[in-house]
């Protein structure tokens, strides 16, 4: 079972095969520079790429006994619309209960109204991508609001300069990348080589 988790190579492959890893010279709407990008809805538009990715990802929950023995009465949550994706295909591949999905509402995340105290099974955050850690930080306080737990955690990829935990719940990923952003254009080596500038959205 371990050997179907594909390795961060072959992650990386189908990440820069779909369009959804681009290497060039960046700037993020917070002004920052780097020279790769990431769009993980890219590859999660091919459904044998996002099983792939999902199922990959849903092995490294099935190995943990806490997990496994919880299984199905389990949540499967999205911080927002981007792991949407990566949530069902998790689900489906641990056939757990429950999927949930947080939203930006007027730049709060929340979940939507009339989900109740004492409902959501113990959670399992799953993402596309944690650069920051805030949206997964953000989703776990949800889930105590309503009274459950966070008992797995996890994304397709992970910056290293993110956090490894969620308080003593590990966050599992199939690439660890190391991020290379610069805080403003004259740190960053591709604005010194008057490299052409692409801004991005997200
Ligand atoms: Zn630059």
């Amino acid at each position: 079972m371990v050997d179907l988790i594909p390795s961060s190579e072959t992650v990386m492959d189908i990440l820069k095969r779909t369009g959804a890893f681009r290497e060039g010279h960046f700037v993020y709407p917070n002004g920052k520079h780097s020279p790769h990008y990431f769009q993980m809805p890219l590859a999660f538009r091919y459904y044998d790429t996002a099983r792939v990715l999902a199922v990959g990802l849903s092995r490294k929950f099935r190995v943990d006994r806490d997990i496994s023995s919880q299984l199905p009465k389990v949540a499967i949550i999205s911080p927002s619309s981007g792991g949407i994706p990566v949530a069902f295909g998790v689900r489906d591949a641990l056939s757990a209960e429950q999927i949930y999905w947080a939203e930006q509402e007027g730049g709060k995340r929340m979940f939507r109204q009339y989900i109740n105290k004492g409902e959501v099974n113990p959670c399992i955050i799953v993402d596309d991508i944690i650069r920051s850690g805030i949206a997964i930080e953000e989703t776990a306080e949800l889930v105590k609001a309503l009274g459950s737990n966070v008992i797995g955690c996890g994304a397709i990829v992970r910056f290293t300069s993110a956090p490894d935990k969620l308080g003593d719940v590990p966050i599992r990923s199939l690439v660890e990348f190391d991020a290379h952003m610069y805080d403003t254009g004259e740190a960053c080596i591709d604005c010194k080589q008057n490299v052409p500038v692409e801004h991005v959205r997200f």
